[in-house]
Order: C-alpha cells, then structure tokens, then sequence
C-alpha cells in the first residue's frame, strides 16, 4: 500500500511517499510559495528528481500538480491509487489523545481548535479537505503534534491563571513536537533493550523550533512547550520563556504595537536576538573565533536546557536516559558536550570520543554514568506513515470491504 504524508502550511506543503509495508521511501518533496508567481516544487525519489518554477494559486492547484507528476512517473496513476494519506496537523486540542481516521465529526474537532493554532489548523485542514475532494475515497488520517501530550497531568498543564480560562476558552499547556518526542523515547528504549513502559526519559528536540518532554512508561508528564510552541526553551529565532510582563512594558514604554510584540518574540528572539544568526553552526563558528554574542547566546541557550533537565529529572525521580534529537541535538557534538558537562550532579558522564564520532543513532555516555546519553534521528514524517497505516489497517481488518 502507498502512503501519502503531508505537512500543509499556510504557504507550503512537504510531502513524503511511501511503500508499506516495506517502509520505503519512495519520493520526498516540498511545494514552495504556494499562491505566488514563482512557486517552486521539488522532489527527489528514486529515478526522479524535479526542480520546477510554476505559478500554483492554491493547495488544491499544488496537489493537482502532485498529482500529475505522480502519474507521468508512472508511480500512481491517481491519488485513488493511495491507500492512504496522513496528515500532520498540528493542534489537536484536548479532543485527540492519538492519532485518528478522519471522518467528519474528526473534522468539526479539529475546525473547533483553528482558535488554539490560527495560523497552522487553517492550512493543515485546506491538505485534509483537498485529497477529500481530488480522491474522495482515500482513507485519511490525522497526526497530532499536540496528542502525545495530552498525558499531562494537571498541575503540569493548567496556568495558574483564573480557571475559568481554561474552563471556558481551554487556556492551557498543550505542548508540541509530539511525535518527535515519542519516536524518540521509543528507539531509545529499544537501544536500551528496556520496556518503553518502564522506560523513563528527558527528551531533547533541539532543531529551529526547540522543547524538551518527561517522558515516564512512554508517557508524555511534562513538556516545555506551553499553549503555543513560543514557550519553554531558547530556539532558533523564538524567546522561549519570558516575564509575560515584558510585553506590557514594551507595549506602554516603548510603544510597540501588540502585532510587532508577536513577531518580535517569534522571529527576532531566541538565538537570531541574541546574536543576530539562528543558524547554530554559524553560531559555534562564530564563538569559535571568539564572537563574544555567539559565546553569550550559546551560555543561554544551555543554561535554559540545563534547568529543565534538572526540573524534569526531579519530576520523574530519576531517569534512565536522555535523548538528544533534532537539527541540533543530531548534528552538534559541542551542544551535546556543553549540556552533558553541566549534568555531573545527576551522575552524567559521556564519552568525548563516541560524542564526537557517533552517527545515526548512537549511546555517548560511558558505563558508569547514572543514565544513558543518545543521539536518535527523529523522523516526524515516518512516525505519521507508521500511525496512518496502523490505524488504515486495523480499519480494514474491522471493515474488510467485500
Ligand atoms: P526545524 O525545527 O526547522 O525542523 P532542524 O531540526 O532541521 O530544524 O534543525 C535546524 C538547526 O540544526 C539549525 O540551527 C542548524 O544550524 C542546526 N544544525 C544542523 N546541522 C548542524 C551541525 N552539524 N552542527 C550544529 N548545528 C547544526
């Protein structure tokens, strides 16, 4: 069976094709610009490989030509072909603890959350909505960033704010990077050769965006991400946690209009406002040459994780491993070394070596250390392939068409 994954946002779809159940990738590629004059649409696969300008008005004008270059590739004649489609969407609310077939009371769910992510359900149902229409028999499937979290337990989720907030306009942490965490802690224990649901980890998502999850028997306790993924750690060009008073201050003092405050801590805080880059091998180049706000905005941004792994050891009591995944945390021995060095407290020793050399997924903590130390590639899109043909399948063993 051929499984389509999608990630739709608001100007841009990335796609993925699969093959179950041998899990071969077959093509991957991104729509680029969508509604401008110069769209562009990429793709590589295996005896393909496609770089295009094309104007694309829309997401149903993109996945028509998607459509099309399937068909003279002679992978799919149609989308009908598909045996599924997986979406990611990123909010879920509180109504999905999981991954779902899409049906239409799904798809009242996830319009009732647009308020909770307007910027990113709009675009995620648009996906959804346009494989309904250019191949309405496809089975589809919802991949929520939110849902692994929703294991949380209240006093980890609710603000401390007036309850009714939560109560009434569902104000609350839902936290992000979902699946990440999830197939993270996952391979960890299977390297560990340990039960995942005696397994209990710190996990660490250091790419652009940035969080870190407690993750106890596999479930989701803690995660730093909060009702909008803005909170917790320091990422790419994102503030992380900040004195919510910040933005009254620069709203009366400085005179800054509510929409520049937004993009401010969006787009021009985290590591890019510290020192003017948030691409961090630019950054450890630069605080290699002495830099001395690339050195600042690396101290910060490990000190940041550094409490919350300390936060969230106490939290669990005590952890078997923490996993370093993302951009960063694959990629950056010096992150992963600066961090680990910190953690002598918790019984942290690593190997420099094996930090340095490792590839793929790999343990850098040496054999007296008090928990194992990993670096595991996630891959966001094979965990929603994964979910939409468990879920299509068991659909069809309870369902087998006649
Ligand atoms: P996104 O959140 O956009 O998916 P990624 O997970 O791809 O981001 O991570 C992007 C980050 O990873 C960037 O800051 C980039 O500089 C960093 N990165 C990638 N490779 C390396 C490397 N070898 N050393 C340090 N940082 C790296």
């Amino acid at each position: 069976m051929k499984i389509l994954v999608l990630n739709s946002g608001s100007s841009s779809i990335k796609f993925k094709l699969y093959d179950f159940p041998s899990r071969e990738l077959l093509l991957a590629g991104s729509i680029e610009r969508i509604g401008e004059a110069d769209s562009s649409l990429r793709l590589k696969g295996r005896n393909l490989e496609l770089d295009e300008r094309v104007a694309l008005a829309d997401h149903r004008r993109a996945l028509e030509s998607l459509e099309e270059i399937f068909k003279k590739s002679s992978l799919l004649d149609s989308f009908e072909e598909l045996g599924a489609v997986g979406h990611r969407v990123v909010h879920g609310g509180e109504d999905f603890e999981e991954s779902v077939l899409i049906d239409e009371e799904v798809m009242g769910a996830i319009k009732r959350n647009v308020s909770l992510a307007p910027l990113h359900n709009p675009a995620n149902i648009e996906g959804i909505e346009v494989i309904g229409s250019l191949s309405p028999s496809t089975p589809q499937v919802a991949v929520f960033d939110t849902a692994f979290h929703q294991t949380m337990p209240p006093e980890a989720y609710i603000y401390a704010l007036e309850i009714e907030l939560y109560e009434k306009y569902g104000i609350r942490r839902y936290g992000f990077h979902g699946s990440s965490h999830s197939f993270v802690c996952k391979r960890a224990s299977e390297m560990a050769g340990m039960d995942s649901a005696s397994f209990d980890t710190i996990t660490l998502h250091l790419g652009n965006g940035a969080s870190v999850c407690a993750i106890k028997g596999g479930k989701s306790i803690e995660t730093s991400m909060g009702f909008t993924p803005l909170e917790g750690l320091v990422m790419g060009s994102r503030s992380g946690d900040i004195d919510p008073a910040i933005i009254f201050h620069l709203y009366r003092e400085l005179g800054m209009s509510l929409q520049e405050i937004e993009r401010l801590l969006n787009r021009r805080s985290g590591l890019k406002g510290l020192c003017g880059e948030n691409d961090m091998r630019e950054i450890e180049l630069a605080a290699a040459s002495g830099d001395e706000r690339a050195l600042a905005a690396i101290d910060i941004f490990v000190h940041r994780i550094i409490k919350y792994i300390g936060a969230y050891f106490v939290l669990l009591g005590g952890a078997d491993a923490i996993v370093f995944t993302g951009g960063i945390g694959e990629n950056s021995s010096y992150i992963r070394a600066r961090v680990c060095e910190r953690l002598e407290a918790l019984g942290v020793r690593f190997d420099s070596e094996l930090n340095e050399r490792g590839r793929g997924d790999f343990l850098f903590s040496t054999k007296d250390s008090a928990l194992r130390l990993y670096t595991v590639h996630t891959d966001e899109e094979s965990v929603i392939a994964e979910d939409t043909y468990r879920i299509v399948s068991l659909a069809e063993s309870m369902n087998p068409t006649p």
